[in-house]
């Protein structure tokens, strides 16, 4: 049984040219938080909808979640709704809460090879949150929600869309993600796995140091993207 929480082995990534992040809680840290400005913002989108108590309209918005993967999913399938119409309204949030970083810009820089975002999120919010960080320059493409017609990660379809699109070679490449469920599929496809863990958490680091049959799926855990970049540099 291995401790994933150990800084990476150089020669585990030496073979990788192709490095793909998620975007919320992985580019940008989990305290940030701007899921509770979008989360908001979908609630009001819910409640003008359909004519809702902000409570009632919550409740439906968790539900089409939790049913359809994603709320959109549900607003699409049960109300007609225009995606690029609530794509847009969701993320009319503040970006002021993202601080440039110098540390991760020039980790990500400095990596050999083609860096991708891949966000359930759209390419607007993406490049706003990118920017704000003073990384986006670095990306050769940003992979969103549209590109993955509406069907979010974990789906399988949508990681064999992105990388016929950018012609990714799985097996030369790497994923970093803050959802375990979402690097399922990246590691059958043969990527280097990555959970990013919220920083100076340590219940949720100690519980990655003894890892079970359940968790093969993550290679390491980090709670800080930036010094594990900089390890394999
Ligand atoms: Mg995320």
């Amino acid at each position: 049984m291995t401790d994933k929480t150990l800084p990476p082995s150089r020669d585990d990534f030496a073979h990788v040219t192709e490095w793909v992040f998620d975007l919320d809680n992985t580019l940008y840290p989990h305290r940030v938080d701007l899921f509770a400005q979008i989360d908001r913002n979908m609630t009001t989108y819910v409640a003008d909808l359909l004519n809702l108590a902000p409570e009632e309209a919550r409740k439906l918005q968790k539900q089409y979640y939790f049913d359809h993967g994603t709320t959109l999913a549900g607003l699409m399938m049960n109300h007609g709704v225009d995606p690029h119409h609530f794509l847009d309204a969701a993320h009319q949030i503040d970006y002021s809460p993202i601080h440039a970083d110098a540390n991760l810009s020039e980790a990500i820089k400095a990596l050999p090879g083609r860096k991708f975002i891949f966000t359930n999120g759209t390419v607007r919010h993406a490049e706003a949150a990118a920017r704000a960080l003073g990384i986006l320059e670095h990306f050769e493409d940003i992979f969103d929600i549209v590109a993955a017609d509406f069907v979010p990660k974990p789906a399988g379809a949508t990681y064999d869309k992105f990388a016929s699109l950018n012609r990714v070679e799985t097996k030369k490449a790497a994923m970093f993600e803050d959802l375990p469920r979402n690097l399922v599929v990246p590691k059958a496809l043969g990527m280097k796995t990555v959970l990013i863990v919220p920083e100076n958490d340590g219940a949720t680091l100690e519980r990655w140091e003894v890892m079970t049959e359940d968790d093969d799926h993550v290679d390491y855990v980090t709670d800080s993207l930036s010094n594990f970049l900089r390890a394999l540099l």
